[in-house]
């Protein structure tokens, strides 16, 4: 059987059988919680899931409620480190954050005193995010923002993307464990700017409002090794694309990403509005949303329906 024969099949396969894979993925819902230490974020339904498959062409297969509307959250820290890198270079990024899992929540500050430098681990944790935000480039965090939103929006492909100012604003108001990370970090002398400032830029990115489509959009250039198959067209260096993926794979589930890696297989990133952008390399961008977490702070559903898709089609890359 060729390989493109092989590949129509498993897109039939995904079409006729995805409906039924959420449904019993949704189960899974029950076992986990809806985020709410940002009180925005308690107002998302704890029983739906939804996916979004996109091949190169752009053609999807969707599931469940996929239409859901959520904040990116974590998942924006991928593209905010690819921005830094191509802001920076390698060497500036990686003399402010380290490349190593830590095996401790994602907002834990544990290590920052545990361990010489005093820098992040990983720039997926939220010490590491917030490290990154205050790199990308712009004259002041007005501007920063912009860049970061237009740059979101041209990896998705959509012009419409927005920063969600209820989740922003419920966020800032109550994020007092992400402003003790940012002055400690400010004391490290990991931060040049002033820590409200980064603040303000790692909130607005993390709210950035999107659905299983974009996420998918987002992860299929990411799947081509930063060529939009679809445009035809280059968007970000091969090389920090290997970065993100790399830290996608050992940090992206946070202190869950070990068992991720055993049962889907798969580079990905999850944030704690439920959603998790993960793809198959070379060809599927995928996003899911389950909003119930588990104490990981991953979405209980969302890895469910992943392992039994990654299994079914044998998508892990180990
Ligand atoms: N904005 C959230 C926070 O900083 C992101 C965390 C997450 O998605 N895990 O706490």
């Amino acid at each position: 059987m060729g390989y493109n024969q092989q590949q129509e099949d498993t897109w039939k396969h995904l079409n006729e059988h995805i409906s039924e894979w959420v449904e019993e993925s949704k189960q899974h819902t029950s076992k986990g919680l809806v985020a709410s230490y940002i009180p925005e974020l308690a107002n998302a339904p704890q029983d739906i899931l939804g996916i979004c498959i996109m091949d190169a062409s752009g053609n999807t297969v969707v599931g469940g409620e996929f239409e859901f509307r959520f904040t990116l959250q974590s998942i924006s820290k991928v593209f905010t480190l690819i921005l830094a890198l191509m802001d920076n270079g390698e060497d500036k990024v990686f003399s402010k954050v380290g490349m190593e899992p830590t095996g401790d929540n994602f907002n834990s500050m544990l290590k920052l005193e545990l361990v010489e430098p005093g820098i992040p681990f990983n720039p997926l944790i939220n010490a590491g995010a917030i490290a990154i935000s205050s790199l990308i480039v712009g004259n002041g965090p007005k501007e920063q923002i912009e860049r970061i939103l237009l740059f979101f929006r041209e990896i998705a492909d959509n012009p419409t993307l927005e920063i969600n100012q209820d989740v922003f604003q419920s966020e800032s108001d109550t994020a007092h464990r992400n402003r003790s990370l940012a002055y400690f970090l400010k004391h490290n002398g990991v931060l040049d700017q002033a820590v409200d400032d980064v603040l303000n830029v790692y909130f607005s990115h993390c709210s950035v409002d999107v659905t299983c489509k974009d996420l998918a959009r987002m992860a299929l250039v990411l799947a081509h090794d930063g060529i939009d198959p679809i445009r035809n067209q280059r968007m970000i260096p091969r090389r920090f694309v290997q970065i993100a993926k790399t830290f996608m794979t050992t940090c992206g589930m946070y202190n869950a990403s070990g068992e991720f890696a055993m049962h889907v297989g798969l580079p990905a990133k999850s944030g704690v509005s439920g959603g998790i952008l993960t793809m198959v390399p070379g060809r599927y961008g995928i996003g899911a949303v389950g909003p119930a977490l588990n104490r990981k702070g991953n979405s209980t559903a969302g890895v469910d329906l992943l392992s039994t898709l990654s299994q079914a089609y044998d998508w892990s890359l180990f």
